[in-house]
């Protein structure tokens, strides 16, 4: 049967501030089935710490995601040519229960994967990650892993609670989810706990790039470097938008000063080419703390740049 692919509705087929707003105007499916790569809304908050509100980051994203057109005019990646892409809607969590709808988000994502879908996630809070991490797991064995984000989020526990926004990555090496020879944490800055806080995840093997060792220069040569360390199996992708620096994404829970730029963060997603991607994500996106939509707009562009970065693109 051959492959139905899918182009995104065009501005000149209906105006981008009408029709459906599913992320970049794609066509919306039930299931994963026939899909390369699917978007997948995961509307949680209720694990967050500070600021509530990333229960609209799919909203917002997608939302936002309007006037992005198909073809990368930077790299030449034509990402709907080659590869089935739909919008499968949004994870039915449960908001009056957290753990709950962290066995809700591992269950719909066992259903996605099950069908080879290379899941393209917007969040939701960064708690997401680790049922998403659990399902990957099952479907691809550990897996290394590309973490941008103002925080290593690797802590023990946060207000007693094992599961929450700031322990996903604890969890996960715990679980041995992660290979972790082959990951690398990005854009880590601001004030721990304590003193020690970062080199937890050192001691696990992880490449640690603070906040600082970015300032000031492009991260091409850098993506080199993470390249060579995360290669050699499967590869995931989360991206914390409180990466990048607040004056570009204030739209977020736990902001943090001296971040990324903008084109940092394009130029991290596009070092990635190359690798076995096997799903990406883009967390913490809070509308409400949103007021001119530019951080949902950033997220749905970097969801679109992961997507050209996915095994199987052709560029032209
Ligand atoms: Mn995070
Ligand atoms: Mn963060």
């Amino acid at each position: 049967m051959e492959k139905q692919l899918y182009q995104p509705l065009g501005g000149n087929e209906m105006p981008r501030f009408g029709g459906i707003a599913t992320m970049l105007r794609l066509p919306q499916r039930d299931s994963a089935a026939g899909l390369d790569a699917a978007f997948v809304g995961v509307p949680l908050d209720v694990g967050t710490s500070l600021r509530p509100g990333t229960r609209f980051g799919p909203r917002g994203i997608r939302a936002e995601s309007v006037m992005i057109r198909p073809y990368n005019m930077a790299t030449g990646a034509a990402p709907f040519d080659s590869l089935a892409v739909a919008d499968i809607g949004d994870v039915a969590i449960n908001t009056f229960n957290l753990l709950d709808s962290v066995r809700i988000i591992e269950q719909a994502y066992d259903g996605i994967l099950e069908h080879g879908t290379i899941p393209l996630t917007l969040g939701g809070d960064h708690t997401i990650t680790l049922p998403i991490l659990r399902a990957i797991k099952r479907r691809h064995g550990k897996v290394g892993l590309v973490h941008v984000d103002a925080h290593a989020d690797v802590n023990d526990h946060m207000f007693g609670e094992k599961i929450a926004h700031g322990t996903t990555f604890r969890r996960a090496v715990e679980e041995e989810l992660l290979d972790c020879e082959r990951v690398v944490q990005i854009g880590l800055r601001a004030q721990g706990y304590t003193a020690n806080d970062f080199n937890w995840s050192r001691e696990q093997g992880f490449r640690v790039v603070q906040a600082e060792e970015c300032w000031h220069k492009s991260l091409e040569p850098l993506m080199a470097e993470v390249r060579r360390k995360v290669d050699g199996g499967p590869v995931y992708l989360s991206f914390d938008i409180d990466g990048i620096d607040p004056a570009w994404a204030p739209g977020t829970g736990t902001p943090e000063i001296g971040g990324l730029t903008t084109i940092q963060a394009i130029e991290i997603i596009r070092g990635c080419q190359g690798l076995d991607l096997v799903g990406c994500d883009l967390v913490e996106v809070s509308p409400p703390y949103d007021t001119t939509g530019n951080t949902s707009l950033l997220g749905a562009n970097l969801l679109y740049e992961m997507l050209c970065v996915l095994p199987g693109v052709v560029r032209r």
